[in-house]
């Protein structure tokens, strides 16, 4: 709300004492000047905090406040929401929730396994890719349909709910009807065509970020979500591209404390696709969840050196358990 906004002031106003109150709110300003002799206006500045336009109108001195139009009202709309997803309750007064599973979902017996393991751990939902999007046409491709079906089954007999990607529009209805929230990857993040389908089922999206995208083209393609349909897009920053190889993406906190904390969205971390390495993830977990992160979206393989797909960001059963641990440990605080 704070970007793009000005406030206007009433004719003969002490202008610094006007700021001087506005700033003790948390809006930072700089005085514009008025047209055809009028008062000066203020321009709040974006990384201002957000308050309530009531609360601006009763500041003596203020005329009026106006803000430009928003290209994403719908997911302005989403400020400060509780997401329902299963039995998990994104964004709620509970704390971060967990959400972990294998990369791929690989056999029956493989995701069974997977979600006692992630049960015990005290997760939420299941996640897990029937279809996988691999740069390599020659690399595991997920199982398909089938998968679909195995995951769901696992995750009811342990109480939790599923999260799982769709690739491609032929699959939406099955894996909506299969799936708690749908999952949009970070390379579908900008198909429109994709997005349009997903959020015709209605259900509540986990929308990753494009791991070249800014975060004004998530939020629009939230906006995208929203508008077509869907009840609520959870944004989920998985990494973006950097330059260095060290690591194999770049996680962007900033933008999730942005998301959170002056967008109010909400906002998961998946902390295995940006780091790629399993050493690292209980450290990214532990920043993700300081900068605000309402989740995290953690793979974890109950074998992880037979993984098909990431088993080198694959979390094993004793190391989930401690990031799940810390995330309650955190809550508490
Ligand atoms: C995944 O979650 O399995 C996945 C493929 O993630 P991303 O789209 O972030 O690469
Ligand atoms: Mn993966």
């Amino acid at each position: 709300m704070m970007s793009g906004t000005w406030i206007t002031l009433q004719p003969g106003v002490d202008v610094a004492a006007v700021r001087a109150s506005l700033q003790a709110l948390g809006l930072w300003t700089e005085a514009i000047l008025g047209t055809q002799g009028g008062p000066p206006a203020l321009a709040v500045a974006p990384h201002s905090r957000h308050v309530p336009v009531r609360d601006i109108v009763a500041v003596p001195g203020v005329q009026d406040v106006m803000t430009a139009p928003s290209a994403h009202p719908r997911v302005d709309a989403q400020a400060g929401v509780q997401v329902p997803v299963g039995r998990a309750l994104i964004g709620g007064p509970g704390g971060a929730v967990l959400v972990a599973g294998p990369c791929s979902v690989e056999s029956e017996e493989q995701i069974e396994a997977a979600a006692d393991m992630v049960a015990r751990a005290g997760a939420v939902l299941l996640r897990g890719g029937a279809f996988k999007p691999r740069v390599s046409p020659y690399s595991f491709q997920g199982v398909g349909r089938t998968a679909l079906t195995w995951l769901r089954r696992a995750a009811e007999r342990v109480g939790l709910g599923v999260v799982t990607e769709v690739l491609g529009e032929a699959d939406v209805d099955e894996v909506a009807e299969l799936a708690d929230m749908v999952q949009v990857g970070s390379r579908n993040m900008q198909n429109f065509a994709l997005l349009r389908a997903v959020a015709r089922t209605g259900r509540p999206v986990m929308l990753k970020r494009g791991m070249t995208a800014r975060v004004e083209d998530w939020l629009l393609a939230g906006e995208h979500l929203l508008a077509g349909g869907a009840s609520h897009v959870v944004f989920c920053e998985r990494g973006i591209v950097g330059f260095d190889p060290s690591t194999r993406n770049l996680l962007d906190l900033g933008a999730v404390a942005l998301l959170k904390h002056v967008h109010r969205q909400p906002v998961m971390v998946d902390p295995s696709h940006a780091v790629g390495r399993r050493d690292l993830i209980p450290a990214l977990s532990r920043a993700a969840l300081a900068a605000g992160a309402d989740g995290l979206v953690i793979e974890a393989h109950p074998e992880p050196g037979r993984a098909l797909s990431d088993g080198a960001q694959a979390l094993d059963e004793q190391v989930l358990g401690d990031v799940a641990r810390e995330m309650k440990a955190a809550a508490a605080r």
